[in-house]
């Protein structure tokens, strides 16, 4: 029995048929988790089927063939799968769900009676060369092609489709209760300065886990999980294997149950029960590297940790999209950002980029010209929430802005080497300038939020461990900073 369609996903449906009527060749609709892909799949395989015709759907893993599979067969329809020595082989069924592996083996022997007639691949944003192979063919015979993705930026996709859909965003589908909200906080944000990037145009795995598992660090991880999460089924995303493993450890510490799974694992049946315990409450805390960001579901998963930096927008939305499904009694997740990842890639309700990346330039996929456009989160100075606002909406504390106002006095004042940010701040010379931007605000009765963000702007970033540092009498040098800072402060809110 199929189920009702959402607005939206009847929407897409009208809008890939006009796509294809206009002679788009091949589309890719952007279908955010929560937005259910596979039910909007099922309805196109339906309207193919009605017509008389023939649709592939393609999947990269097995463990998606036989969950594709059974959805489609309770959608009512005659199904065929395509994956070695499948009990489900059947050429003749109307729709094949294939594996990009076995269909690359077998298409070149596949007569064209067996080949589609229409083709929707899935998870779209991840192509291999099989893919763009049978693209082409299907581009040549007139075969439409759709691909679902909720993450549809990788680079270069748009030499592939002609047209990104996009009927439904996050930020709708949470407003609409289809997804719960998310509470961000980036209690610290790690120093990156100097890490490799590897060809992927990433930070390079084994590098970020250095830093990240640093002892204060991964205390932190524990110590805040405990202050803003406890009880709460939780996912950490670790740096790399060790670090997962240690962090795991840090928690079992403390009493929390708490498990590691990772994909080198041979063991395949002990992950199995392990993402099984921690559905079924018996394990609180999952620790992974990456596997538990494709096609896992624990709809229970309240709290997402970061522990892992990226700068792919793409992977940083698989981590975050692993809390954010409605279960009963839930009401919200909260996401713990231990490394900058929502500063850097955006809250998960941020808008995301509109058009399919031409492969040219990296135009849709910089974060910084989004910003010109679009508020930029801020962690709160004094609890760490992550927001767009100025007023904390977690805990109402506002940045000192109007004082700065009134301690300027508006003459000019000369930038000289004294004042001028350095190149490269060492640990010592960040906790120093720190320190005492500490002392100046508690002796102006600032919030101790003000030094800290002070500190990031002038230096570009701040001590890891803040609440160790404790304040000093400020020096000459840094009243001359902070009256530097003021005024240029004053300066852009004149300009503005
Ligand atoms: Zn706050």
């Amino acid at each position: 029995m199929t189920q009702q369609l959402r607005q939206y996903q009847t929407q897409a449906l009208t809008e890939l048929r006009q796509g294809i009527r206009s002679g788009a060749k091949a589309q890719l609709l952007m279908a955010p988790t929560g937005s259910g892909k596979t039910t909007i799949a099922s309805a196109i395989n339906l309207g193919a089927c009605a017509k008389g015709k023939k649709a592939f759907f393609i999947v990269d893993s097995l463990e998606l063939v036989d969950q594709a599979a059974r959805r489609f067969l309770e959608d009512g329809m005659w199904v065929g799968v395509i994956q070695g020595d499948h009990i489900m082989t059947d050429y003749s069924a109307p729709v094949q769900v294939a594996t990009i592996q076995t269909l690359k083996r077998r298409w070149n022997k596949m007569p064209d009676s067996v080949r589609p007639d229409l083709l929707i691949i899935d998870e779209a944003h991840v192509l291999h060369q099989a893919h763009e192979d049978i693209i082409r063919w299907c581009k040549e015979s007139g075969v439409p092609v759709i691909g679902l993705s909720a993450t549809p930026f990788r680079k270069g996709l748009g030499k592939i489709f002609d047209r990104l859909v996009v009927t439904i965003t996050t930020s709708d589908l949470m407003n609409a209760g289809f997804l719960c909200p998310a509470r961000c906080y980036a209690p610290n944000i790690p120093d990156l300065k100097g890490v490799k990037t590897n060809s992927s145009g990433d930070w390079d795995a084994d590098a970020v886990a250095e830093v990240m598992g640093d002892n204060g660090l991964m205390g932190d991880v524990v110590e805040q999980w405990l202050k803003l999460a406890e009880g709460r089924q939780t996912i950490v995303f670790a740096s790399n294997v060790a670090h997962s493993r240690a962090l795991c450890d840090r928690f079992r510490q403390v009493g929390i149950e708490a498990a590691h799974i990772d994909g080198y694992d041979s063991d395949k049946q002990g992950r199995t029960d392990t993402i099984d315990a921690f559905r079924r409450g018996q394990i609180k805390v999952l620790c992974n590297v990456a596997v538990l960001t494709k096609g896992f579901d624990a709809p229970e998963t309240a709290c997402v940790v970061l522990a892992r930096p990226t700068k792919s927008l793409m992977l940083h939305i698989q981590m975050i999209g692993r809390g954010l499904r409605t279960a009963e009694g839930k009401s919200d997740c909260i996401i713990i950002d231990h490394a900058g990842n929502c500063l850097l890639n955006g809250l998960p309700d941020a808008s995301l980029p509109q058009e399919l990346h031409d492969g040219e330039n990296s135009r849709n996929l910089d974060r910084k010209e989004r910003e010109q456009k679009d508020p930029v989160e801020k962690p709160c100075g004094s609890c760490g929430f992550v927001s767009t606002k100025h007023v904390c909406p977690s805990c109402g504390f506002k940045p000192e802005a109007r004082q700065d106002v009134e301690v300027v006095e508006g003459e000019l004042y000369e930038i000289t080497k004294d004042n001028a940010p350095k190149e490269k701040w060492s640990t010592e010379e960040l906790a120093s300038l720190y320190a005492e931007l500490k002392g100046y605000a508690r002796a102006k009765g600032y919030n101790p939020g003000w030094a800290f963000h002070k500190c990031r702007e002038y230096a570009g970033r701040a001590p890891r461990n803040t609440n160790q540092i404790g304040p000093a009498a400020p020096s000459q040098q840094t009243l001359n900073i902070v009256k530097h800072l003021t005024i240029k402060a004053a300066k852009r809110r004149a300009a503005a």
